[in-house]
């Protein structure tokens, strides 16, 4: 795992494995927020609409500003929520989501 480019909540700028409770599932809520966590390298996005819950790589082409506008900030998340985490793993269980097809998150 690579060390991330930002530093979290307490301030660990380590590898994540040996912070175990430091897990992130942030609610993306803002435009500044979806681009600082569009900017991250090792991290995923969840995203859950009406129809399916899928996790995708920040660097997906499905992760866009665009649709984030139409689903949180027009409609105000009534049709889709974003969420950042940094696990996989976690992020799946936790939203019970699909890899993305298109990015396919590893
Ligand atoms: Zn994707």
């Amino acid at each position: 795992m690579e060390i991330y480019g930002i530093s979290n909540h307490n301030g660990n700028k380590g590898n994540g494995k040996e912070v175990g409770e430091d897990k992130m599932n942030i609610e993306i809520l803002g435009e500044e927020d979806f681009k600082h966590y569009k900017a991250i390298r090792d991290g995923y996005f969840v995203i859950i609409d009406t129809t399916r819950r899928l996790i995708h790589t920040t660097g997906c082409s499905d992760v866009n500003i665009s649709s984030f506008r139409v689903k949180v900030l027009e409609n105000t998340g009534k049709n889709g929520r974003y969420y950042f985490t940094d696990d996989l793993v976690e992020g799946r269980e936790t939203f019970r989501a699909e890899k993305c097809k298109n990015c396919r998150p590893k």
